[in-house]
């Protein structure tokens, strides 16, 4: 019982990556996120799919990660996993781009998901999400500037795509996109 009050209230993580030059323009902070229920034929990072496994998320840890982040050489951070949007990881993950934001507004949010844009957009998941959830999902995308969108698809790989594994996943500019109401791909 106890265990199901703290998963909606509180995230877990696989890992934090303190120069992170992969996930996003630049070097970064990573925070892989823990649980995905979109177990994607051959994901990078399985054993972020567990939403009862990794570490446990505590204000400590979240305050050692904004320390990270907040580095003079740091330019952005970046939110993956593991699935941030997942309804058990929004709270949180909301949180973090809050302070985040608060804190350091000239620096980069960049996040990866497992949704498409237009199902974020359309408010189209099929996974059960009441409206508060899906206003916090809102929310969270308001807050970055850069979101890779879409499962990993393995007939699709290309590794020689910057910031993501498979053709099908895009860069899209979350403020252009807000704005413009249409896709903008991000160019760096
Ligand atoms: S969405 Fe990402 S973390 Fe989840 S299974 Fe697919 S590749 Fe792995």
């Amino acid at each position: 019982m106890i265990t199901n009050i703290r998963r909606v209230t509180e995230i877990r993580y696989a890992q934090i990556r303190s120069l992170d030059l992969s996930n996003g323009e630049g070097v970064g902070v990573a925070l892989f996120v823990q649980g995905c229920h979109f177990h994607c034929e051959n994901c990078f990072n399985p054993e972020t799919w567990d939403f009862d496994g990794g570490k446990e998320w505590t204000e400590e840890v979240k305050n050692k990660f904004l320390e990270l982040a907040n580095k003079s050489y740091i330019k952005r951070i970046s939110i993956l996993g593991g699935e941030p949007l997942a309804k058990e990881n929004l709270d949180d993950v909301l949180d973090l781009v809050n302070e985040f934001r608060l804190s350091k507004s000239e620096k980069s949010i960049w996040l990866y998901t497992g949704y498409t844009w237009e199902e974020i957009r359309k408010n189209n998941m099929k996974d059960g999400l009441r409206y508060g959830e899906l206003t916090k999902r809102a929310k969270i995308i308001t807050e970055c500037d850069v979101l890779v969108d879409g499962q990993y698809i393995e007939s699709q790989r290309d590794l020689s795509l910057p910031y993501r594994g498979s053709s099908n996943q895009r860069l899209i500019d979350v403020q252009q996109s807000l704005q413009k109401g249409e896709i903008v791909l991000w160019q760096a």
